[in-house]
């Protein structure tokens, strides 16, 4: 699951990107890493194998400047955990622009191979490693057609570099992306993985979920599947990859910063072990009609006649959230007698399995 945080404003960068990605530690990850730029035509980089901590030891020894900045925490799904793998990537000869990904680039080994006939060098085993040089060479292909930045919109070129390099993507992503000539902008993208936008007073944040931003906006806009997001510290402008311009909603965050600290516990999974007999209570309570001897699934519109007449269940999941629906297959199958599956999510969207009317599929999710 791993995470991303994004910080334009006036502050050091550093202290909104570390404190981020302790909030987002309990999403696991095995590497981390901060890409900040403090002026024009300069990147500060540091990345860590292991926990926050270490990163933040060494950001006590080696401080970071700039108030524009990108931070990661890697789940390796390409490549190793190891600093060279770990993100923000470079893209580009001469570290043009920083990205940082998660989610998986189906299609990156052919992507990869066309970039390196282009003349691109690859400096870790990740497919996000892909997609910055994919966003150099449309930027350099823009530049080269004489297309430049007009006076309306600086970024223009940028923008437009981004929106060819996403179709070319198969696969899923929260991409976050720094570009070392302009240092007043970050552009945001996502497909599949999950991004949220954080209006401050004068700044912006970028985080894969609300938790990073509580106690300094509450204020978000939650980007859509194929919305990309270009952020300064006093704008916000949310494009359609293929549509352009759309308006976008702000929402109030909804997140006590208490409920994300480790209220001392030693770690996050010590504490959610704790918080269970409170987290089964929240989520069943406005659920269960003692009174009919039922239960009530906003969201699950069948009549009765129409489950009745559901001859198989699939639950479908991936992680902690596949082990819960393994307990579910022998609950369930125990008390309706009816025969369960569980399938992991990211196997089942490869397959063509039988799933008719009389089959009902469940698709449970970590958030
Ligand atoms: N697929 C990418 C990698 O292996 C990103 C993984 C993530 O979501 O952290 O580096």
């Amino acid at each position: 699951m791993c995470g991303i945080v994004g910080y334009v404003g006036t502050e050091n960068a550093t202290d909104f990107l570390l404190e981020g990605l302790r909030r987002l530690e309990y999403r696991g990850y095995d590497s981390a890493g901060i890409v900040t730029l403090p002026g024009e035509g300069q990147v500060e980089i540091t990345k860590t194998v292991g926990r926050i901590e270490s990163l933040s030891e060494k950001l006590q020894q080696d401080p970071m400047s700039g108030s524009i900045g990108i931070g990661h925490t890697r789940w390796a799904t390409h490549g190793p955990p190891t600093e060279e793998n770990a993100h923000p990537h470079f893209g580009g000869e001469g570290d043009v622009l920083a990205l940082a990904h998660n989610g998986v680039i189906e299609n990156y080994a052919t992507l990869k191979d066309t970039l390196i006939e282009k003349g691109y060098t690859f400096r870790s085993d990740t497919d996000s490693e892909v997609v910055a040089h994919l966003i150099d060479h449309y930027v350099k292909k823009i530049e080269a057609k004489g297309k430049v930045s007009n006076d309306d919109d600086p970024h223009a070129i940028l923008v437009a570099a981004v929106q060819k390099t996403l179709p070319k993507l198969r696969g899923t992503y929260g991409l976050v992306i720094l570009f070392r000539n302009y240092p007043n902008v970050m552009i945001a993208a996502r497909r599949g993985s999950p991004l949220v936008i954080g209006i401050g007073n004068g700044e912006h944040f970028v985080a894969s979920d609300g938790s990073p931003l509580a106690g300094y906006t509450d204020k978000i806009v939650y980007l859509a599947d194929h919305q990309l997001a270009i952020v300064t510290a006093d704008s916000l402008r949310v494009l359609h990859r293929d549509e352009g311009h759309v308006s976008h909603n702000v929402q109030v965050l909804e997140v006590e910063a208490t409920d994300l600290t480790l209220k001392g516990y030693a770690h996050y999974m010590l504490k959610e072990i704790f918080e269970q007999p409170k987290t089964l209570a929240d989520t069943m309570r406005g659920r269960l009609s003692e009174d009919n001897a039922t239960a009530i699934f906003g969201g699950l519109n069948l009549t009765a006649q129409q489950l009745r007449q559901i001859q198989r269940i699939i639950l479908t999941a991936c992680g902690t959230s596949w082990h819960a629906a393994l307990v579910g297959e022998y609950m369930i199958e125990e008390m309706s007698r009816m025969p369960v599956e569980v399938e992991y999510a990211s196997e089942l969207r490869y397959r063509n399995p039988p799933v008719d009317h009389k089959s009902i599929l469940f698709a449970i999710t970590q958030s």
